[in-house]
Parts: C-alpha cells; structure tokens; sequence
C-alpha cells in the first residue's frame, strides 16, 4: 500500500498530506499520552518526517518532555502529533486525525506497563 494519506484536526484549521506507506502503527498506553489525548490509549500512525507536509494552517506544539513535542490544532485542541527531537526521522500522527484510519491497524503496544487495568482489547496482544 503506497497511496496518499490525508488528515486533519476537527475544524479543519489544520490539513496534512503524506505520501507512502508509515513505518510503524502503534498503541500507546503511556500516561502522558492519555493526559493530551483525553483517551484512554492513543493510536499513532509513524510516518516519515519528509512523506509529508501541512498543507493548511499550522501544528502547534507542546515540550510536554525533554526532546518531545506534542502537537495539537490551536483553534479546536485536536490531538495530532507526537514527535521526538527534530533530528528523529519520524512523526507520530494520532489516528483520529487521520481521514482513513481504518486502513491503519496497529500492530503492537508501547509501554504496555502503563495500560489501564480495566482496558480490554480484542487483540490479545
Ligand atoms: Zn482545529
Ligand atoms: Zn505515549
């Protein structure tokens, strides 16, 4: 699967592209993500820091850690990004900001010691 993948945050202040296949998708189970998502695990797509561009608006960023910066649509709070050090070659969109995000399923977790006792997934992983 090489095709286009769009995405944006809920206003549509915020629109991005990116071309080819994203080298990672992902659960994440640790907290910081939970506090800036709201959601009680996130999903991030990995794409490669030059397989896409904003072609609306901006991301804005949060520091939330040394070297890491959480991105988000100033105008509506969307969660969108979440990305290390600008030297990294990947950014790590949110599933929910992407339009297809059906096409993408996650194929492992991070940080699985920090997963919701209660959260139960059908994937047995
Ligand atoms: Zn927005
Ligand atoms: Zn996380």
């Amino acid at each position: 699967m090489s095709e286009q993948i769009d995405g944006g945050c809920l206003c549509g202040a915020v629109r991005f592209v990116a071309s080819g296949t994203p080298t990672d998708v992902a659960w994440c189970h640790c907290q910081s993500c939970r506090r800036h998502s709201g959601a009680p695990v996130s999903v991030f797509v990995a794409i490669r820091r030059d397989a896409f561009e904003v072609t609306k608006g901006e991301i804005t960023k949060f520091n939330s850690s040394p070297g890491r910066w959480r991105g988000f649509c100033a105008r509506c709070g969307s969660t969108l990004t979440c990305e290390g050090v600008s030297s990294s070659a990947e950014v790590h969109f949110h599933i929910g900001s992407i339009d297809n995000a059906e096409q993408f399923a996650p194929t492992r977790h991070i940080f699985p010691e920090e997963r919701l006792p209660w959260l139960h997934l059908s994937d047995n992983s």
